[in-house]
């Protein structure tokens, strides 16, 4: 067994780099490793065991082992080891942070903010652990009775993204453990060192060897493949880029594997004329920029009703300027975007929006120094055809368009293929309500810029996804209702 561990990244943190397989600290089978870059600094920080497909099968074997025992666990137990997680990564929570912020970049309040976010869906499934219930009907012939029960799904494999390394990863794990399901978790390449700290800190809350598994990998394709291709393995969970959301389902098909995809988001952010700016600029400003932009759920396209357009428009403007850019632990209020990928992109779309006549307030050039910075951004006299209104811009950058009724508004909002989240700011709730209804997405902030709760039911429509995270419903992903005719 080798147990490599990390620990210069931050001063007094010991992390662990192998992979999490079967409750022990393993090598890649063929020693592979692979580097963690700082978006900061450009510089590799950590070199983290590469799984092959050898290790994806041997995370199979280990969750195998260990599903029946997990399954016939009582709920309270289970409920019991997910609240010491939760209470633990509360501990630890600084710590977390601070790793976060070296692997992904981000600013320490938005990683702060992650871990507390996180940890509560441990908190939150431990609740619901105890809370799995069946159903006993009566047949409408009067013949006999309809019991259903609700049995953990199986062995899922949990697939998530670099934009929240802690709380995609908690957002599956607590639902699956308190469904009674063993996991194995394909952290993103980018930040796979908070997925490990996560795996240690589930392991010291007593979670049994074999029931969660780590997996980190550069050949993501191939171990998914490997995986999904086990008829042992019944449940996919992914949570990441529609593209790859797309390749994910067709591989699922061969075995019907179940699937839970939380993909992309294009959201719209409506104001109406009797909004109260006070409130729609601050909400502009979290559901911009909460986590630099780089959410699914990041307002992407602003639609502003013609009469309040200059004044909200100057005022975000004049909240985005004061914005400060810097590294993640520096203190400044944004930090670089994930990688150089990440900023060309960003860039590009604001050089096509430029481009076609909109006109850039503030921002709009990356940074020239090291790291992968880009500053905030408002562009203003966004028109319909740029690239910016249908793509997912993945960074701080506000597109200003006008409307001029609410049919419009609601036209607007629902051309894109994505449905993820809506925001609209109105004074009138039952205008408010109409537009909720009408927008074909599946969450709406109404006069609010942030939705996520783990309390809630988190998921989209159309090409946002398939199925729900969080609540009750989150629960329910990882459960097979089983039916029973009962003569008595
Ligand atoms: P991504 O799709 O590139 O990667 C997501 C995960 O899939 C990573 O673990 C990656 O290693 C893995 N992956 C990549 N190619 C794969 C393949 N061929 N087979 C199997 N796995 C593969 O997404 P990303 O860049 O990490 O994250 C950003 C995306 O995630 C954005 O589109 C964002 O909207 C979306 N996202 C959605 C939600 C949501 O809840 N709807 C939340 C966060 C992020």
């Amino acid at each position: 067994m080798t147990q490599a561990m990390l620990e210069d990244l931050v001063e007094g943190l010991r992390v662990p780099t192998d992979l999490f397989v079967g409750g022990r600290w393993v090598a890649a089978e063929d020693g592979g490793r692979f580097a963690v870059v700082d978006p900061a600094t450009g510089e590799e920080i950590a070199h983290v065991a590469n799984g092959t497909v050898e290790d994806a099968r041997r995370c199979v074997d280990a969750a195998d082992a260990a599903a029946a025992g997990w399954a016939a666990t009582s709920p309270r137990r289970r409920s019991e080891i997910l609240r010491r997680a939760f209470e633990l990564m509360t501990e630890r929570g600084e710590q977390i942070a601070e790793l976060m912020v070296r692997e992904n970049g981000k600013a320490l309040p938005d990683a702060r903010g992650e871990v507390a976010y996180a940890a509560e869906f441990f908190r939150w499934y431990a609740e619901e652990a105890v809370r799995v219930s069946g159903d006993l009907r009566t047949a409408p012939s009067g013949a006999n009775r309809i019991v259903v029960l609700r049995q953990p799904i199986g062995i899922s494999l949990l697939i998530t993204p670099w934009n929240f390394p802690a709380a995609m990863a908690t957002r599956k794990i607590g639902p699956a453990l308190a469904a009674g399901c063993t996991v194995i978790l394909k952290p993103a390449s980018e930040t796979p060192l908070t997925a490990l700290a996560l795996a240690e800190v589930l392991a010291d809350a007593g979670v049994p060897d074999g029931v969660v598994n780590v997996l980190p990998s550069r050949r993501s394709g191939a171990v998914a493949q490997a995986v999904l291709a086990d008829p042992r393995v019944r449940k996919l969970s992914f949570t990441g880029s529609t593209e790859v959301g797309r390749t994910l389902l067709q591989l699922a098909a061969d075995q019907v594997v179940s699937c839970s995809m939380e993909l992309g988001g294009n959201a719209p952010l409506v104001v109406l004329e009797d909004a109260d700016l006070d409130v729609a600029v601050d909400g502009a400003m979290v559901a911009k920029m909460r986590n630099g932009g780089e959410a699914c759920t990041a307002a992407n396209r602003m639609y502003v009703h013609r009469s309040v357009a200059t004044e909200f428009t100057e005022r975000l403007a004049r909240r985005m300027a004061d914005v400060t850019t810097g590294p993640g632990l520096s203190g400044a209020a944004l930090g670089p975007l994930v990688n150089a990928d990440a900023v060309q992109k960003v860039h590009e779309l604001v050089e096509d929006a430029a481009a076609r006549g909109a006109r850039v307030l503030v921002g709009g050039r990356p940074g020239d120094g090291q790291g992968f910075f880009y500053p905030a951004t408002v562009l203003a006299d966004v028109p319909t055809g740029a690239r910016i209104l249908q793509e997912e811009i993945f960074g701080p950058v506000a597109p200003v368009v006008t409307f001029d009724d609410d049919d419009e508004a609601v036209r607007l909002a629902n051309d894109t293929e994505y449905g993820l989240v809506a925001y609209v700011f109105t004074r009138d709730l039952a205008r408010g309500l109409r537009l909720a209804e009408a927008l074909d997405c599946g969450m709406v902030g109404l006069n609010r810029g942030v939705v996520s709760d783990p309390a809630a039911p988190f998921g989209g429509t159309k090409q946002s996804g398939i199925g729900r995270e969080g609540g009750h419903e989150g629960l329910l992903e990882y459960t097979e209702s089983k039916y029973v005719a009962v003569d008595w």
